[in-house]
């Protein structure tokens, strides 16, 4: 099993050490003044939770790949222009919550030639419509050349009938990630830092997922159940999937259409005379 992966504040970096990190931070100048060379080769990438900071060219970390975590989509879209001389060096992501506005920040995002990560909470009818508009725009617009997750991995894992589940697509799978939040708690992700979570990370599947499609019948009988694992019954187990299942279908006709479109193109490569 590849070793974990910690989403840790700047603040305990020391304590982490050796650890593969992910590193939370408001200010990129003091996490760069504060970094030895030594604690950065271990960073993942840095989580900015605040875009304010212009880049830093010169830095030791201009190097390292950045997150760009969103809070406010509309105060935080032209922000982004900040931060495009960090993608000709190494990847960017903008993290974007599924919230007002967030289908702009998404597309200028993309246009900028930075990936997205959208975060999608239990998003209501209004927001999932958004949410098909941006799947179709990744889908079916050429310049797209980013990947906007979590669409981007799941199409590849329908594609290879892959039981990769979301857990893991958001980052959230506590085998590969765990999150420690400002007082140190470990957790599973920051929609969990105000909960105490009574089992046993480790025993995740076993117990905390088992328990949540228990309690969400819906989650029974789905077809997508093998992908997703309850992921969108948290943190309200009675929120309907009835329209987050119609992007998981989407997602699952376009892999589909994938499969044909490569077949087609194969059988006719061979059927060409030599
Ligand atoms: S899509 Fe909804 S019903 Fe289906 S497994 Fe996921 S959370 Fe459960």
């Amino acid at each position: 099993m590849p070793p974990i992966t910690y989403n840790i504040p700047a603040s305990m970096i020391e304590m982490y050490r050796g650890r593969n990190l992910i590193v939370r931070t408001d200010n990129l100048s003091e996490l760069d003044k504060s970094l030895t060379p030594e604690a950065l080769k271990n960073i993942v990438y840095i989580e900015l939770l605040t875009l304010k900071d212009s880049a830093l060219q010169n830095s030791q970390i201009y190097n390292t790949p950045l997150d760009l975590v969103v809070s406010d989509p509309v105060r935080d879209l032209p922000r982004l222009y900040n931060y495009t001389q960090w993608a000709d060096k190494h990847p960017v992501r903008v993290s974007v919550p599924v919230v007002p506005g967030f289908v702009k920040t998404v597309k200028l995002a993309t246009a900028l030639n930075f990936a997205v990560k959208l975060i999608p909470g239990q998003p209501d009818s209004q927001r999932v419509e958004e949410m098909a508009d941006v799947l179709n725009f990744y889908l079916r617009q050429s310049t797209v050349s980013q990947p906007v997750e979590f669409f981007h991995t799941m199409l590849f894992a329908f594609y290879n009938d892959n039981p990769l589940n979301l857990w893991t697509v958001c980052e959230e799978n506590p085998f590969q990630y765990r999150y420690i939040t400002d007082q140190g708690r470990e957790t599973i992700s920051a929609r969990f830092t105000d909960t105490e979570l009574p089992d046993d990370l480790n025993t995740f599947d076993k117990t905390f997922i088992k328990r949540l499609c228990d309690e969400a019948s819906e989650c029974l009988n789905c077809e997508f159940f093998a992908n997703c694992e309850a992921y969108f019954k948290w943190p309200n187990r009675d929120f309907s999937c009835a329209d987050v299942k119609m992007l998981l279908r989407t997602l699952q006709e376009a892999a589909a259409e994938l499969k044909r479109d490569y077949a087609a193109s194969t059988n006719a490569t061979e059927k060409k005379p030599l």
